[in-house]
């Protein structure tokens, strides 16, 4: 199974996402937990949330995708901003628990000049203080572009944040093609090279689930500006390799890429194309 999708609003419910999903040819999809740049979460209605379920099971529709706001930073100098993520993210996993077995994504963070390794420790720190034994969700570090301050540019620092959390196997990582390519990673020239480096360095059975975007800017920009797929420097070549490399090939796939509606739908089609 080809489990392909794109990021959706999610101010309309849970099962309309699904239903949105189906109607554009996806078999998954990604939605924001709460507003991306605010706090305010809706309360979960779980029939509603049921109803996703259901959907998903009768429509073979994959493993989905939450993401974390952008606001939340667990590595900031300001112990608030901290206690900020801490508290969302709590209770995201909590509304989480209404979508059992899916995956939860999260920028790791930026330091703000406390430096790299107070950084990973308190990103640690945080997961280690929410991580339950009992939640039914994996939690996954999303490789970053290493813009400014930004933890997860280098593989090395995600396998040192994971080395440090107690329950790890409720942990994973989102591998961004835009930003490994921004971070200096040359996934569109040697997917293979990268892939043996990631193998090496976190372990590729901690790969959950990749975000599908080509980049505006060259390897090791360290930018983070998504293009459409195709329309930027990994090209639409890379994309092939990708989705249909071994230890890619049954991930769930999911596009960031700036497009409307029409445009993911196009793009899924594309992608459902290149599938071998
Ligand atoms: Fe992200
Ligand atoms: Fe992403
Ligand atoms: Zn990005």
């Amino acid at each position: 199974m080809f489990y392909i999708g794109c990021h959706l609003s999610s101010s309309a419910g849970f099962l309309a996402m699904g239903e949105t999903a189906l109607s554009i040819g996806a078999t998954t999809f990604q939605f924001f937990t709460r507003n991306p740049r605010g706090s305010k979460a809706k309360t979960i209605d779980p029939d509603d949330a049921s109803a996703l379920l259901s959907l998903q099971a009768a429509n073979g529709i994959g493993t989905l995708v939450a993401h974390a706001p952008y606001t939340i930073n667990p590595c900031s100098r300001d112990e608030r901003t901290r206690e900020f993520a801490r508290q969302t993210m709590t209770d995201d996993l909590q509304r989480m628990e209404y979508l059992p077995g899916n995956l939860y994504n999260f920028h790791p963070g930026s330091h703000t000049g406390q430096g790299v390794e107070a950084g990973i420790a308190q990103i640690a720190e945080t997961l280690n203080s929410i991580l339950t034994e009992d939640q039914h969700t994996t939690v996954l570090l999303e490789t970053m572009a290493g813009k400014g301050t930004e933890i997860g540019g280098r593989f090395e620092e995600l396998r040192e944040i994971l080395d440090r959390i107690t329950l790890c196997h409720k942990m994973g990582v989102c591998l961004d093609t835009c930003h490994v390519s921004d971070a200096g990673y040359d996934i569109a020239g040697d997917l293979d090279g990268v892939l043996t480096r990631f193998d090496k360095v976190i372990g590729l059975t901690r790969l959950k689930a990749l975000h599908l975007n080509d980049s505006l800017n060259p390897v090791g920009a360290h930018k983070d500006r998504h293009a459409r797929i195709g329309e930027g420097y990994l090209g639409q070549e890379a994309f092939g390799r990708i989705i249909n490399h071994p230890a890619l090939r049954d991930l769930p796939f999911v596009l960031e890429t700036p497009n409307e509606l029409s445009g993911y739908a196009a793009e899924i089609a594309m992608l459902k194309e290149m599938r071998r």
